[in-house]
């Protein structure tokens, strides 16, 4: 049975990380298609403005909070989540994940060779685990097909989606149907992360929920993407305190 709390209409499950490695353990021992979204703050308003994303996220098999920000805002509505579990980190733990036989991973995203320099590197880190294809996320639209059977005929078992919030969840979502893996799930930034590419806040800033302050100075750019966490803050409040209805 499936545990989920409530946050502005969508149900994100009240899972630890632990569990949530087991239930990507149990996906991966059932024939069909599972799907894993990490939504943080962001992604969330996204989802609240536009029901059809709202839709997407709520299909999915599995919902976990991404940021600090939905963990707070599980506490201010009082159905508390346990804790925060990154996608990052949930990714990484999967590659962990003791089975009989070798998971297979396809990496999928990010700029031209970055999904590569990723795989060289887990490689070497995790050993047991088998990569077994590679695409990059900068692709023309009649390219789809292709990468879809490349992800097939490689008999993955678990697809990492790297296209950036919004556009990998409703990639999956769109060709699911036609993916033939067991796990698809939206890595955002990960792959250049394991590619070494780019790099995580500092635990200090991880652990105390101030991931948002170290991308700000590290990419001031995302400013105004990242005014949404302080906009969906004032939004749970406001559903707390009854002044808006979801
Ligand atoms: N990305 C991609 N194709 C696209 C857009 C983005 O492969 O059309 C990749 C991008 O190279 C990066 C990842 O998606 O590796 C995440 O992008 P971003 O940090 O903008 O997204 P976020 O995870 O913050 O939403």
């Amino acid at each position: 049975m499936r545990k989920t709390v409530d946050i502005i209409g969508i149900p994100i499950d009240s899972v630890t990380m632990n569990e949530a490695v087991e239930k990507v353990r149990g996906f991966l021992s059932e024939d069909r298609v599972h799907t894993i979204y990490t939504p943080n703050a962001e992604i969330m308003m996204d989802a609240y403005r536009n029901s059809d994303f709202k839709g997407i996220l709520t299909s999915a098999d599995l919902l976990v909070p991404d940021g600090a920000g939905v963990v707070l805002a599980s506490k201010i509505l009082g159905v508390k989540l346990p804790e925060k579990v990154a996608g990052i980190d949930l990714t990484r733990n999967t590659f962990s994940i003791n089975e009989n036989r070798k998971i297979k991973y396809y990496f999928f995203g990010g700029q031209p060779g970055v999904a590569e320099t990723a795989a060289q590197n887990l490689i070497k880190v995790y050993p047991h685990i088998e990569i077994v294809g590679c695409s990059d996320g900068y692709f023309d639209k009649d390219k789809e097909k292709e990468i879809i059977q490349r992800i097939n005929s490689s008999g993955a078992d678990m697809l990492l989606v790297a296209l950036g919030g919004q556009k990998q969840e409703k990639w999956i979502h769109t060709h699911k149907k036609e993916l033939k893996v067991k796990v698809c799930i939206g890595v955002g930034g990960s792959l250049d992360v394991f590619a070494g590419k780019a790099t995580l806040a500092p635990e200090f800033f991880r652990k105390n929920g101030l991931e948002w302050l170290y991308r700000l100075y590290k990419e001031p750019w995302r400013f105004k993407r990242m005014l949404k966490l302080p906009e969906f803050i004032l939004l749970i409040i406001a559903v707390k305190l009854k002044l808006k209805k979801i």
